[in-house]
């Protein structure tokens, strides 16, 4: 017996769910400046910052094993062909975002997560990552992260000052 069902409401789901690796993008054939457009119009950042994204150094490179590295000190990003999609970009561009926040406003992120994470789309990220990966909780900058990539502007309001350039002009 499902009640959702029942009633006629929409079961909860992740706004945006994670796209499918896709083994036909190549070195050669990724337009990563698509990718880029297309991540900046669906997760809605503010056109104020757009240069400031548009200006981060993102190769599309299998040098890592990783679907994606980025070193936010240098705004450089490291993307696998087959993992260059929308949301593995905004999980990238989250750590960016988070290297602009001062210790105290890290610490204050963590602090302001604890009081959302057991709402119901807060526990939707949860739940997910957990079942890929249990030692994704025990990091609060890749939480910071997949909240951000999974939720994007359904992020709770409160939250969104923790994302300098994503939502918040602090940083
Ligand atoms: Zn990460």
């Amino acid at each position: 017996m499902c009640f959702a069902k029942l009633f006629g409401k929409k079961p909860l789901r992740l706004p945006h769910p994670e796209e499918p690796v896709n083994y036909l993008y190549t070195i050669e054939n990724t337009d990563i400046k698509a990718v880029i457009k297309e991540w900046l119009a669906v997760w809605q950042v503010p056109e104020i910052f757009h240069w400031y994204w548009l200006d981060v150094d993102v190769q599309v490179s299998i040098r890592y094993d990783y679907p994606a590295v980025t070193f936010s000190e240098t705004r450089e990003m490291f993307i696998r062909p087959e993992w260059a999609n929308p949301g593995v970009l905004s999980h990238e561009n989250s750590h960016i975002s988070y290297s602009l926040l001062t210790q105290e406003a890290k610490a204050n992120f963590e602090e302001s997560y604890k009081l959302f994470k057991d709402t119901s789309l807060i526990k939707l990220v949860t739940e997910y990552n957990m079942k890929k990966n249990s030692a994704w909780r025990d990091s609060i900058i890749e939480i910071h992260a997949d909240c951000y990539r999974y939720l994007g502007s359904q992020l709770p309001d409160s939250l969104k000052a923790f994302y300098p350039r994503l939502f918040s002009s602090i940083g």
